[in-house]
């Protein structure tokens, strides 16, 4: 019970750190809008994001659980593996990701799981947690399923839910925070950004990855104007709002 709590403590945490870390990001790069900031939360979407934080829970005491009753190995010692542990926890659940994301968004599975996150056009760092419940375990069940495959270290552990919840509020934005030359460095410039995901909330049938486009390069589901639309909004003119009009008196 005690390790309920605090796993519930560590869920709040990371909930308020991606809100609080995620609005001082949009107001820093105010002027970097990608798209129209969104309409004012609702009392059932407060209520929505209350249960994905609570459910969120239930999936760390479950893996918690199954450690305790030694289904799931975790290493303990502190070196540089864990490095290694973070990239293989990365990479295994980019690619599962992406085709979990891909079957959610078939026409029999999307409106039972996956159309609740894409009420939300226009996003916003909350909009994180604004899941299906069904959709919530589901995540669960993958990230249980890898760390029973893969034993990986403490830290590597941490490591990558930290990296998780960043992608995830980073793709949440509404305003691009990443470097304008961002797409041209090597490797690095695979990582997804701020539009990438906007640019899925916009189109359901484009840019399926969460932490890198390699898996929508390779499968053709890479928005054709992806890199243009970064392009624009990393230099604070996105194709997607109304060109300003110039004051010319
Ligand atoms: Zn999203
Ligand atoms: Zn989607």
């Amino acid at each position: 019970m005690e390790a309920a709590f605090w796993l519930f403590v560590q869920n709040v945490i990371q909930f308020a750190m991606c809100v609080i870390g995620g609005h001082y990001l949009i107001s820093a790069f105010k002027e970097r809008r990608i798209t129209a900031p969104p309409a004012r939360i609702s009392a059932g979407q407060s209520a929505l994001v209350g249960m994905c934080v609570a459910l969120n829970t239930v999936v760390a005491v479950a893996g918690w659980w199954l450690w305790k009753e030694g289904v799931i190995h975790i290493r303990t010692e502190l070196n540089w593996h864990a490095l290694v542990d973070m990239t293989v926890l990365l990479l295994l659940m980019d690619f599962l990701m992406y085709v979990t994301h891909r079957i959610a968004h078939l026409p029999l599975i999307y409106p039972i799981l996956h159309r609740t996150h894409h009420l939300e056009e226009l996003t916003r760092p909350v909009s994180l947690f604004m899941l299906n419940p069904l959709e919530v375990f589901g995540y669960g069940a993958l990230w249980l399923g890898v760390l029973y495959v893969y034993p990986s270290s403490w830290i590597g552990i941490v490591l990558y839910l930290l990296l998780n919840a960043t992608f995830g509020a980073l793709g949440h934005l509404g305003i691009e925070p990443f470097p304008k030359h961002w797409l041209s460095i090597p490797i690095l410039g695979h990582l997804t950004t701020s539009t990438f995901h906007a640019q899925h909330h916009l189109d359901g049938e484009k840019n399926f990855g969460f932490y890198t486009d390699v898996w929508d390069r390779l499968f053709k589901t890479l928005s054709e104007t992806y890199a243009q639309l970064f392009e624009t909004s990393a230099e604070g003119k996105s194709m997607l709002l109304a060109p300003q009009v110039e004051d010319t008196f």
